[in-house]
C-alpha cells in the first residue's frame, strides 16, 4: 500500500479516494444510547405532571384509536335511537288507551346503562307498586312511643295496632286468602286478627289430617310400593302371567286374580289368586289373641315387629291350607309364599269367583247337601286336621262345582289354643243360625253342633252353663299344655308346606 496514502488516513482504492470510515466506538456505547432515547419516547407520551388537565380523557374526545370501542359506541347510539323509535311507536299504539301495552321487553339498552335517558331516571324496580301488599307500618321506637306531650303515640295505638295486624296477615300459610283489601288502609283489631289466626291454624291442621287420610285410603285401597314390587317380581320370574284385578278387599286382605305361570317343579294353576296380608298394622292388633296364644307360632311371636307378623298371619293360613289339603278338604291350594302374599288355586272359573255361601242361590236340596258338607268339614278339621276355623261363616264358605269349599283360614287354631273351643262354639253358632234361616231343618242347633264336631259331650242347657263348661274344658287343656312343655316343632316340617322364601332383608 501506498505511504502517502497511509499518511493521510484517506485509503485511496484503484478508482479513486474513498470515504472516511465512521470512528468505531464500543457495544455498550450503543445500547446506553439506545435506552437513553426509548426513556425519552415513554416519558413524552405520559402526560406532564404540571397539566392537571391532562389527567381526565376528555368527555368530549374519547379515545377512539380502539376499533372495539368504536364499534361499541356506535351500537349503543344505535340502540338508543331504536329504543327511542320503540318509545314513539308504544305511545302511538297505546293512545289514550286505560289499557297500555307495554314494549318495555323489546328495549335494546337495559334502562341502567340507559342512564341518560331523561325518562328513565328512576330504578323500574323501585317503582313497582303492589297494591294487594299492606304498607307495612313504622316501626314504634323501643322506647315504645312517638311524638311529644300530647300527641304521644304508643305501641299500643289502636290504629298503629290495627295497621301492624294487617300488614301481619301477609305472615300466614300462603293457601289462606287474605282478600284484597289490604289496600285500603285496613286496621284489624287485636280480637279480629287473633282470631283469624286461630282459624287459620286450625284450618292447616285439618288440611294436613286431611291429606294424610287421602294417603292411607289410597295405600289401602290397593297396594304399597313394597307389595307392588313383590308382585311385579313374580310376573317377572314368571309365576304369573298377569296380574287382573282385585276380587275383594277386606280389612285384613286385598285379593287379586291372576294367571298362574310356572313355577319350577310345581304346576302353577292357570288361575290362581294372591291374597295380600295389608301391612296396615291397626286391622291386625285385635287379631292378635288367634297368633300369640297359638303354640306353633308363640315363640316367634313374641320377637318380631308388626310387619313381620303380618307375614306370619300369611304363613299361618298357608300351614293351615297344607294340613286341610292333606284330609281332602275343598280349599285353594297353596302355590307360594312371598313374605305377606300368598298365591293359591283359584276357585272359581274363567275370572268368576265361586260365590260366597250367603251369596249363592242354591236349591233346597243344595242347601241341604251344602249342610251336611260343611258339619262333615268341620268334623275334619277339628280331627283329621286338628283345627277350628274360627271364622267360618258364610262369608268364607264358597260354593263351586256343586259343593262348599273352605277358605280364609290365617286365623284358624288348633283346639288346644286357650280360646279355641270359645271360636269353635263362634263357628258352630254362625253355621246353625245360616243353615236353620235358610230353612234346613235338619241343622242342628249351635250346642248340637258343638257336640257333633268336637265329639265332646257338654250338656246341652243354659247357655252360660255350656259356655262355662268350654272355657273349664281350655283351661284343663291349657294346663295340659303347659306340662307337656312348649310343642316346638318346626310348623314348615309338620305341615310340609312349600318353603318360605326369606329374603335378604328380613
Ligand atoms: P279376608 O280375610 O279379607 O276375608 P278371604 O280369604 O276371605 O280374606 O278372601 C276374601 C274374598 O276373596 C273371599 O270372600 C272370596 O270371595 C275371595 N277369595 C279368596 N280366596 C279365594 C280363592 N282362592 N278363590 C276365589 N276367591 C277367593
Ligand atoms: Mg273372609
Amino acid at each position: 500500500m501506498d505511504q502517502a496514502a497511509l499518511a493521510t488516513g484517506t485509503p485511496k482504492g484503484p478508482w479513486g479516494s474513498v470515504a472516511p470510515a465512521p470512528p468505531a466506538c464500543c457495544l455498550t456505547e450503543v445500547m446506553s444510547e439506545q435506552l437513553a432515547r426509548q426513556l425519552d419516547e415513554e416519558n413524552n407520551v405520559l402526560p406532564s405532571l404540571s397539566d392537571p388537565a391532562a389527567d381526565l380523557p376528555s368527555e368530549d374526545a374519547p379515545d377512539t384509536d380502539s376499533d372495539l370501542m368504536l364499534a361499541q359506541m356506535l351500537q349503543l347510539q344505535f340502540d338508543r335511537e331504536f329504543d327511542d323509535q320503540l318509545r314513539r311507536e308504544e305511545r302511538k299504539f297505546n293512545g289514550d288507551s286505560k289499557v297500555s301495552i307495554s314494549f318495555e321487553n323489546y328495549r335494546m339498552v337495559h334502562p341502567y346503562e340507559d342512564s341518560d335517558s331523561s325518562e328513565d331516571e328512576v330504578d323500574w324496580q323501585d317503582t313497582r307498586h303492589d297494591p294487594y301488599k299492606a304498607e307495612k307500618p313504622q316501626a314504634t321506637p323501643r322506647k315504645g312511643f312517638t311524638g311529644k306531650g300530647k300527641n304521644i303515640t304508643t305501641k299500643h295505638d289502636e290504629e298503629t295496632c290495627g295497621r301492624k295486624n294487617t300488614a301481619r296477615m301477609d305472615n300466614f300459610a300462603p293457601e289462606v286468602l287474605v282478600g284484597d283489601g289490604l289496600g285500603m288502609d285496613l286496621k284489624l283489631s287485636n280480637q279480629v286478627f287473633n282470631s283469624l289466626k286461630q282459624h287459620c291454624y286450625s284450618e292447616q291442621r285439618r288440611s294436613a289430617r286431611l291429606h294424610e287420610k287421602k294417603e292411607h285410603s289410597t295405600a289401602e285401597q290397593a297396594v304399597d310400593p313394597r307389595t307392588r314390587l313383590l308382585m311385579y317380581k313374580m310376573v317377572n320370574a314368571g309365576v304369573l302371567e298377569n296380574i287382573n284385578g282385585c276380587i275383594s278387599t277386606g280389612k285384613e286382605s286385598v285379593v287379586f286374580h291372576a294367571d298362574g305361570g310356572s313355577l319350577e317343579e310345581q304346576p302353577v294353576p292357570d288361575e290362581v289368586v294372591l291374597k295380600v296380608f295389608k301391612t296396615t298394622l291397626n286391622e291386625f292388633k285385635n287379631r292378635d289373641r288367634y297368633i300369640k296364644d297359638d303354640y306353633r307360632f308363640k315363640d316367634r311371636f313374641s320377637k318380631l315387629n308388626p310387619r313381620k307378623i303380618i307375614r306370619l298371619w300369611a304363613e299361618k293360613e298357608m300351614h293351615n291350607l297344607s294340613r286341610m289339603k292333606r284330609a281332602e278338604i275343598p280349599c285353594p291350594e297353596v302355590v307360594l309364599l312371598k313374605k305377606h302374599i300368598l298365591v293359591m288355586s283359584f276357585i272359581g272359573k274363567d275370572h268368576v269367583p265361586a260365590p260366597k255361601l250367603k251369596d249363592a242361590m242354591l236349591s233346597p236340596d243344595d242347601m241341604k247337601a251344602a249342610y251336611h258338607q260343611v258339619l262333615h268339614l268341620m268334623q275334619q278339621m277339628y280331627r283329621e286336621c286338628h283345627l277350628v276355623h274360627a271364622d267360618l261363616s258364610e262369608y268364607n264358605i264358597l260354593w263351586h262345582q256343586g259343593k262348599v269349599w273352605l277358605i280364609d283360614v290365617s286365623q284358624s287354631v288348633e283346639p288346644t289354643h286357650p280360646h279355641g273351643l270359645e271360636f269353635l262354639f263362634r263357628d258352630c253358632r254362625n253355621v246353625s243360625t245360616f243353615f236353620q234361616k235358610k230353612g234346613v231343618s235338619e241343622a242342628f242347633g249351635v250346642h248340637e253342633l258343638f257336640n257333633a264336631v268336637s265329639g265332646l259331650n257338654i250338656p246341652i242347657g243354659a247357655e252360660d252353663e255350656f259356655m262355662a263348661q268350654i272355657v273349664a274344658l281350655e283351661k284343663r287343656n291349657e294346663d295340659h299344655v303347659q306340662k307337656r312343655g312348649r310343642k316346638t316343632f318346626p310348623v314348615s316340617l309338620e305341615d310340609g308346606g312349600p318353603p318360605l322364601k326369606v329374603d335378604a332383608d328380613d
